[in-house]
């Protein structure tokens, strides 16, 4: 249960548009997620499904139903903040109960929900606990118990795990994703953190400026970006951009790259990216290529399109599974990812190889894809 379709929707705040005509429809029981940068509009956009706040044009539906015009608790929907928003007076127990008693659930029911609710949260044993009583993960998880207790068509979530430390905010991200597959309901989830994203989305709506600038699955999102403010946004370290030449001449296209010094290299190109880079011939191109396709000659699989590169190391950060690589081709970063085993050493020169197949290229002005 729980589809939702936003229909054109655009906000106003006195003169300033904040968002401009955004559209996304989900299918039932997809996890939805809202990313982006601080201030692109993600949370406006969820206040205007819950209803708290108002759109100056578009639709929204809710299973079919229009709801622009219904109060937000008429809506079908429950909604959990990054504040949690508990009442303090109140125990786990009336904290988790209070919008069914509101609704004047029976009390039989009203138990074996709540049963059923501390038990797939874990809250068993502090029901009789005020929040004041409970760590700031076990707040959010009687934050996300209330919400669930209402059995909503639709469940909103604003970045709800911002307030957690790092290890608490990876449980809690499984957890939530384990709650959706036991709820079968459509979650909708704004988060900044684009790996909450790529770890829990179905669906991911990526923002910016108020406008969505991609709404794909994970893969789609992060392999095939739309634009280079989504390659770089999703992915961390940050997809490597580099400036090339496309150049043409005897029928086929290749890119030149300008090294140390007044070096220059050409790089042949497989068909598929000549004709897509046709039009952008005697022009400069930005070439991406995420840091874990950068790797040593050594270890690369063979391919016609292996391009190999002398980069300066300047530092190696190991995370543990993977040595991080930072290097420098003139004056621009390139990162790779490589094995933690890797002699790599600071302050030396060495070679690192990519397939061109997995490289995408972007318009260096207004950063739309062109291959
Ligand atoms: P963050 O991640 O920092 O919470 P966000 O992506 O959720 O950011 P919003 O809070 O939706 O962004 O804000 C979008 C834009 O609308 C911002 O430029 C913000 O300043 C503006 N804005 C939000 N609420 C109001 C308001 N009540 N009055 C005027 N401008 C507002």
């Amino acid at each position: 249960m729980g589809r939702l379709i936003l229909k054109d929707i655009h906000k106003k705040f006195g003169k300033d548009e904040v968002l401009h005509g955004i559209n996304i429809e989900t299918e039932e029981n997809q996890f939805l997620i809202l990313v982006g940068p601080s201030g692109c509009g993600k949370t406006t956009l969820l206040n205007i499904i819950a209803g708290l706040e108002q759109e100056s044009a578009g639709d929204i539906l809710i299973n079919d139903r229009r709801v622009n015009d219904l109060s937000p608790k008429n809506r079908d929907i429950a909604m959990v903040f990054q504040s949690y928003a508990l009442y303090p007076s109140m125990s786990v127990r009336d904290n988790i109960l209070f919008g069914l008693v509101n609704r004047h659930v029976p009390k039989s029911e009203r138990e074996q929900i709540l049963q059923d609710v501390a038990h797939m949260l874990q809250l068993d044993h502090l029901l009789d606990r005020r929040p004041r009583q409970l760590s700031g993960g076990q707040q959010q998880r009687v934050a996300i118990g209330r919400a669930i207790a209402r059995r909503p068509a639709l469940f909103l979530f604003d970045e709800p795990l911002s307030n957690l430390d790092a290890k608490l905010r990876v449980e809690m991200r499984t957890e939530i994703k384990r709650l959706h597959q036991q709820l079968k309901t459509t979650m909708v989830y704004v988060t900044h953190d684009q790996i909450e994203a790529m770890t829990m989305g179905d669906l991911i709506a990526v923002m910016n400026d108020g406008i969505i600038q991609q709404l794909g699955t994970p893969d789609a999102i992060y392999n095939d970006p739309a634009n280079r403010f989504v390659a770089g946004f999703m992915g961390s370290p940050s997809m490597n951009f580099i400036p090339v030449t496309v150049c043409q001449g005897d029928g086929t296209v290749w890119l030149e790259l300008r090294g140390e010094g007044q070096s220059v290299s050409r790089l042949p190109l497989p068909p598929v990216l000549q004709s897509g880079l046709k039009s952008a011939v005697d022009r400069q191109v930005i070439l991406g290529i995420r840091p874990e396709q950068i790797t040593d000659p050594g270890s690369a699989r063979e391919g016609s399109a292996l391009h190999t590169m002398e980069l300066m190391v300047e530092m190696t950060e190991p995370t543990g599974a993977d040595t991080l690589v930072f290097t420098r081709l003139n004056k621009t970063p390139i990162v790779a990812r490589a094995h933690p085993s890797t002699k790599l050493v600071q302050g030396t020169n060495t070679l690192l190889s990519f397939h061109m197949e997995r490289a995408v290229f972007f318009d260096p002005d207004d950063g739309r894809r062109l291959a």
